[in-house]
């Protein structure tokens, strides 16, 4: 509250607020300039930078339900308190009853289906199979209406309602594979960090003997230019689940007798543990950036906030590594997800460095209210080119939808917001959407070519 004494009838008039007859022609100017920016912002054909979408061919094997669409739900249903290997060995598996499933989930979805994950669940569900709740009610109904649709050509069709024109997937080297006219895919070479088994792996993949550092960075070489080969159109980067993205600046010895120590282990099986090497880590990502700089790839980095529970959050910073940015001026780096929650930080980074672009993939349905902060930030901030708007992150296609509807509405409201308070025109804001929703990821990922 503000107190304000007036000393003269003119200052107590230039002081009170607009008399509500002024405020109602605004407010309709305001929602005329919503319902224009809306409509073109909903016409703009979308290019999806990050998905885990597979071909069609891997949906249509097995039985659907709603349990198999739950994706992000679960991970909010794990913080809540769900046992993540039961849910995970029994949830949107046909040989358990759809009954079982849901007794399993309904004490959970009380209380999730109030996030953004659950209400994109929702969205789905209503839209694309017309029902208008997820309940006790309904869960055998709306099980019934997916499995029926799982046909040839549904997956595609989704994602032409939600105007996606081409969706760019995370999902190993199937990706290659894929159908090229509305799917590309971007290749994970993150075991080159960690030996043995990134050694072992790449013997197997490339059928040679790797016996030297020297060998193990001839052979990410000749990964990154496969992947290129293969027309991956970027090398992702989920180190950050693993540990800090601090990456130290590491001598080539010191890497080598890393690499000799811990091949030692060699044959031995197991998990790569990621707590040992980490300057032989450090090192390879510099090679692994120098790859990508030299066969013209993007690397996207996942930074900021997990899919899964009991993550150490700070190890994502983007913050941590900027000094790597810095080192690898000749490397596109894509920093992935806003950096939820440190987005003023990333925008920072994009603000100052020039080989940064952000790309919002996955916001919009871990906060939409985050996401409309951001954007509204990125706008003030970045240059226009460097933002990248839209990316669903979803393995399945109605989640895609879903986040690209959410999406569309909060950067129409975001750009419409802006056009009202007069930081541009109308014609700005517009241009604006079509290189945040589309053009900058064309050019990023050179999909023209
Ligand atoms: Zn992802």
């Amino acid at each position: 509250m503000r107190l304000i004494s007036c000393f003269t009838v003119a200052a107590c008039i230039a002081l009170a607020p607009a008399a509500p007859s002024a405020q109602k022609p605004a407010r309709e100017a305001a929602a005329a300039i919503h319902e224009r920016v809306a409509a073109a912002v909903g016409a703009i054909r979308l290019v999806d930078t990050h998905e885990h979408l597979s071909a069609e061919a891997v949906r249509l094997k097995g039985e659907m339900s709603l349990f198999s669409l739950l994706h992000y739900v679960s991970s909010d249903m794990w913080a809540d308190g769900l046992d993540r290997a039961a849910s995970e060995a029994a949830l949107g598996r046909s040989s358990l009853p759809l009954e079982k499933q849901w007794e399993m989930i309904a004490p959970y979805w009380t209380n999730v289906r109030t996030t953004a994950y659950g209400r994109a669940l929702l969205r789905a569900v209503r839209d694309l199979y017309g029902v208008n709740d997820i309940s006790e009610s309904t869960y055998l109904d709306i099980s019934k209406r997916i499995r029926e649709a799982n046909r040839p050509g549904w997956q595609r069709q989704i994602l032409e309602k939600a105007g996606i024109d081409v969706s760019i997937t995370d999902i190993g080297i199937t990706g290659a594979a894929l159908d090229p006219s509305h799917l590309r895919a971007v290749l994970r070479l993150d075991y080159f960090l960690v030996v043995p088994q990134g050694v072992m792996v790449a013997e197997r993949e490339q059928g040679v003997t790797i016996a030297t550092l020297a060998d193990f960075e001839a052979a990410l070489d000749r990964a990154v230019a496969a992947a290129r080969e293969k027309k991956f159109v970027g090398i992702k980067s989920g180190v950050a689940y693993e540990r800090s993205l601090e990456f130290g600046e590491v001598d080539r010895a010191e890497a080598e007798r890393l690499f000799q120590e811990l091949k030692q282990q060699k044959g031995k099986p197991g998990r790569a543990d990621w707590t040992r090497g980490k300057a032989l880590q450090d090192y390879m990502f510099g090679r692994l950036a120098e790859a990508c700089a030299k066969y013209d790839l993007p690397l996207q980095v996942h930074t900021g906030f997990f899919y899964d529970t009991w993550r150490n959050l700070a190890q994502a910073n983007p913050t941590l590594l900027a000094p790597f940015v810095i080192r690898h001026r000749n490397t596109r780096f894509v920093l992935m997800h806003g950096g939820y929650p440190y987005g003023t930080e990333l925008l920072a980074m994009a603000k100052n460095l020039p080989n940064v672009t952000l790309d919002m993939c996955w916001t919009y349905i871990v906060s939409p209210s985050f996401a409309a902060r951001f954007l509204n930030e990125a706008i003030e901030t970045a240059p226009a080119d460097k933002v990248l708007g839209f990316g669903g992150d979803y393995q399945v296609a109605e989640g895609s939808y879903a986040h690209a509807m959410l999406c569309r509405e909060v950067v129409s409201k975001v750009l419409a917001g802006k056009v009202a308070d007069g930081y541009w025109s109308e014609a700005e804001a517009l241009a604006y959407a079509r290189g945040l929703l589309r053009e900058n990821a064309i050019r990023v990922f050179k999909l023209n070519q």
